[in-house]
């Protein structure tokens, strides 16, 4: 069923050097034969990206795509005719601005003159609704690649979600199929996904990876938004089905390794870090004889022009958007009033109606709104740093634990003890679904991290909800927001 030149580990043997986290491993060739002409070897390099959320832009540690661009091209020598695959691990949008105003259509911009070859289906590529993500879908120049999403009930795969493709590069024909996380119904809207099954990775893989074989695949790559231990519990998988790469993502993490014959892969987040896998394939045999794989920091590269001219235009065009009227005040609300404080803590609830209690610190609000028209620009001068929500499960007892002087709240309040929002006292044993910033999650101080050590990160940025909420209130000078604004104290 597989083609004569379909790569495979029989040539490597030996014992796997396994490193993680910023680690690279590589395996040399164990041919067996000491003489003989040297056998020629075809090579194929994959650059690779995870959770770009939407980071367009430098700053805030990460270079973004533009430096990473000219880094690619400088230090990894990438040429659009060389023997370079760019791919993507998904959650390519829903982040900053930038990326977020425009519901991804920068980002896949950007990807398309970068010169992506595909991405996985991250759970983020759903936000802006399946319709939203057609959209996106129809103007990438590559496909969204996830095997394992099924109409609800149906083994059919629905229309926005391609299982494999064939990629040539080099004369090698690369499999790549594709794996959304199974999270998704839960790390999206979950309303958005309904109609949906995400199957388990095992099947979806044992379904598809056969066929992208008989596509005349001579490499296989499985492209998953996945984390590191979904990929390590895949690994008997796709080692059967002689798979050689399988990349991650969702979780941010940063993996560059060979465990088990299988190159494994994360490059971290926002443009911050890259995956590089290097394979050798012998022409002859079609056998394996490299495999390599490293995580690198985006760092040290010099903007690549293209790159940056679109950037440049997107950065335009949000400038542009911060002027757009999202509300209208009749009085001003002062920064330190219980009335703004509700009104940012509940827009997250709001925005995320999984969860059941908001908590941040004052001290990430900066300043009060001004009566009149409020923009989305006065929204982010209110709330104007690039943090992003974290989702965490917490006890009753631990919530109260994590309150700080500086906390605000909503969903609860302190006032008359510790009550949810319809006077009902928090249970010290109950597990709720908490929001807090990603800022406040990584300082000790506040225990969040304690509590829950695999909180999601969101990705969403802090002021997102607010300007969600308020163009949903549609308020106007008729109906000024004044009128929806809740000014009882919670702490
Ligand atoms: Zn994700």
């Amino acid at each position: 069923m597989k083609t004569y030149f379909k790569a495979t580990r029989a040539s490597l043997g030996g014992t796997w050097t396994v490193m993680v986290l910023v680690a690279s491993a590589s395996v040399a060739c164990d041919s067996g034969s000491s003489s003989g002409p040297e056998p020629t070897e075809r090579t194929l390099t994959v650059l690779y990206t995870n959770d770009e959320h939407g980071w367009l832009e430098e700053g805030s540690g990460t270079d973004g795509p533009a430096k990473l661009m000219g880094l690619w091209r400088n230090a990894e020598g990438y040429r659009e005719s060389g023997d370079f695959l760019i791919l993507s691990g998904g959650d390519n949008w829903t982040g900053p601005a930038i990326s977020t105003w425009f519901q991804g259509e920068s980002t896949v911009d950007v990807m398309n003159v970068m010169g992506y070859s595909a991405t996985a289906i991250g759970n983020h590529e759903f936000d802006f609704t399946v319709d939203g993500l057609r959209a996106r879908a129809s103007q990438a120049t590559f496909p969204f690649l996830a095997a394992n999403i099924r109409l609800k009930g149906t083994n059919t795969s629905p229309d926005f979600a391609t299982p494999y493709v064939i990629r040539n590069v080099n004369g090698i024909r690369v499999g790549l199929v594709g794996l959304a996380s199974q999270s998704t119904p839960w790390t999206t809207f979950p309303t958005f996904v309904e109609d949906y099954d995400f199957i388990s990775y095992q099947a979806a893989l044992e379904e598809y990876v056969p066929q992208a074989w008989n596509a005349g695949a001579d490499v296989m790559m499985v492209l998953g938004h996945i984390c590191y231990d979904e990929m390590t519990a895949l690994l008997p998988t796709v080692r059967n089905l002689d798979v050689s790469v399988l990349t991650g993502g969702h979780c941010n993490e940063t993996v560059g390794t060979v465990q088990d014959g299988v190159a494994l892969v994360v490059g971290g987040w926002q443009f911050a870090h890259y995956g590089k896998v290097t394979i050798g394939i012998e022409d002859e045999t079609g056998e394996i004889t490299r495999l390599q794989s490293s995580v690198r920091p985006n760092s040290g590269g010099s903007p690549d022009p293209g790159v940056q001219a679109v950037v440049a235009t997107w950065q335009d065009a949000a400038a542009q958007e911060l002027s757009e009227v999202v509300g209208y005040l009749e009085n001003s609300v002062p920064n330190g009033s219980p009335a703004l404080y509700n009104l940012i803590t509940d827009s997250w609830l709001y925005a995320d109606p999984t969860a059941d209690i908001a908590m941040t610190n004052s001290g990430g609000i900066r300043q009060g709104l001004p009566e009149g028209d409020i923009t989305k620009g006065t929204v982010v001068g209110v709330l104007p740093f690039l943090n992003t929500l974290v989702r965490l499960e917490l006890t009753g007892s631990e919530v109260i634990d994590c309150l700080r002087s500086s906390i605000v709240v909503a969903g609860m309040s302190t006032v008359a003890g510790y009550l949810h929002s319809d006077g009902t006292p928090l249970k010290a044993d109950s597990v709720y679904n908490v929001l807090t910033t990603d800022y406040l999650y990584s300082l000790g101080s506040y225990n969040f991290s304690l509590y829950d050590e695999t909180a999601y990160n969101t990705g969403i940025t802090y002021y997102q909800p607010t300007v969600t909420y308020l163009g949903a209130l549609a308020t106007s000078a008729a109906d000024p927001l004044d009128r929806y604004l809740d000014h009882v104290p919670r702490r």
